[in-house]
């Protein structure tokens, strides 16, 4: 049975029913048991993507021509909302559904021949995105790995760090600095995105090593020492590259934030459902207020995210550029998961902690999302500056 919650979901666009019900039968295979062994020895879900990538929901924003579904958004987002409902982890493989976006808009017509196909049909995978630094952080502009035109190849030295799925991807979309900082010019400008061809690269000048984090990320640090990388890897403009990382913003951040309100799903499910059936003192202990009003709580910020989530969606889809409203949804909905994640664990009292309920898992697994791909306070930032029109902060 379909808990009330989807039942009373406000139509705004359409719901993908068939969609989440059949991501649902998918993840039904991949249960509690499944996850947590995987996270006990940080390995990745190799079988759950590969399940994923045959049916076909990895692809389905990739345009039919290139062999892909070609669906809107919104259809991505309620493949990965499911998939966090059920309880599974779609950071395994959520990069592919936006990374594609840059080679889409911004790649040439050879490119996207070259890859698209093989991407849709699982012989590719696109799932590594290289952009964050040990000493650059979120400024993204002072980042210092470095691509040289060389000949026919561009020369890359540096480093990257949380370069998630490196391991378990083909390709990475890669942004390097391809002309020097000059005085007057601008940080961003001179940037670049290349695609490295990981299968011939590993050895050969690009090293990856694994971090240990708090959830199971298989996310890992990546060395660069004159990677040869050929220069028709070069994706749009020389010196565009920011310009085309920004563009698949608003899309990632929707989708991340369709994902947290999976996840908000889950946790107030499961926190529902132990608060009917756990009796302390003659009684459910759903039946006190305060067990109750928290849950009610992260129901409503829960739902208030989703409305979110869908107007970003909707403006998107509408072929505007939705800033605001997708730094919005992301930061409501990753509070959202964040807060039913804290309720959840409260409702479950000791048994929150064991491994065997899966609350704590996911609780690990939703927290990063107050930090990656944005964190809240650059969030807070851009309203400030760009909705309000306060002073900019840095
Ligand atoms: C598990 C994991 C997976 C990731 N996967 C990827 C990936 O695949 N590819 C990739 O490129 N990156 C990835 N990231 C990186 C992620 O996007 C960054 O960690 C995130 O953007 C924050 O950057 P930072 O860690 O450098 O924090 P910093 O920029 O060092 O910031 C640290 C703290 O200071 C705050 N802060 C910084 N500047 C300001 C300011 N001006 N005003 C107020 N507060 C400020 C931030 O909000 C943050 O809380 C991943 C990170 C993690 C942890």
């Amino acid at each position: 049975m379909r808990p009330q919650q989807d039942e009373s979901r406000t139509n705004l666009m359409e719901s993908y029913q068939d969609i989440r019900d059949a991501v649902a039968r998918l993840c039904a295979r991949f249960p509690g048991e499944y996850w947590r062994a995987l996270d006990r020895d940080m390995t990745y879900p190799g079988e759950f993507v590969a399940a994923l990538t045959e049916a076909g929901w990895l692809s389905i924003l990739i345009p039919e021509a290139y062999g892909g579904s070609g669906l809107p958004l919104s259809a991505a987002a309620a493949v990965l909302e499911e998939i966090q409902r059920a309880g599974c982890n779609g950071g395994a493989c959520h990069a592919q559904m936006y990374t594609m976006g840059t080679l889409l808009r911004h790649g040439s017509e050879a490119q996207k021949q070259r890859y698209l196909p093989k991407v849709a049909a699982g012989e590719l995978r696109l799932q590594a995105f290289g952009v964050t630094e040990p000493t650059s952080g979120t400024d993204t502009g002072a980042l210092k790995t470095t691509a040289r035109l060389d000949g026919d190849h561009f020369v890359v030295k540096g480093q990257k760090i949380w370069t998630s799925r490196a391991e378990h991807s083909d390709l990475m979309l890669l942004l390097a600095r391809t002309t020097p900082l000059k005085d007057g010019m601008k940080k961003t400008d001179g940037l670049s995105v290349l695609i490295v061809d990981m299968r011939e690269a590993v050895g050969n000048g690009l090293t990856i090593r694994p971090i240990r984090t708090m959830m199971n990320h298989a996310t890992t640090e990546v060395f660069f020492d004159d990677l040869r990388v050929p220069a028709e890897n070069l994706i749009g403009e020389e010196g565009k590259g920011f310009r085309y990382i920004l563009s698949g913003m608003n899309a990632e951040r929707i989708l991340i934030s369709a994902e947290c309100v999976g996840d908000a799903k889950w946790f107030i499910e499961k926190a529902s459902t132990y608060a009917k059936e756990r009796h302390v003192f003659g009684r459910a202990i759903g039946q006190n207020q305060g067990i109750q009003f928290p849950i009610a709580r992260a129901y409503a910020n829960m739902r208030a995210a989703e409305l979110m989530v869908r107007e970003a969606l909707n403006l998107y889809q509408a072929g505007k550029n939705p800033g605001a409203e997708a730094n919005m949804a992301k930061m409501l909905a990753a509070d959202a998961s964040n807060e039913a994640a804290n309720v959840c664990i409260q409702t479950h009292g000791g048994f929150g902690f064991a491994e065997e309920y899966d609350v704590e898992r996911k609780f690990r697994e939703t927290r990063l999302y107050q930090v990656a791909p944005i964190s809240t306070n650059l969030i807070l930032s851009y309203l400030s500056e760009h909705v309000l029109g306060l002073p900019r902060s840095y």
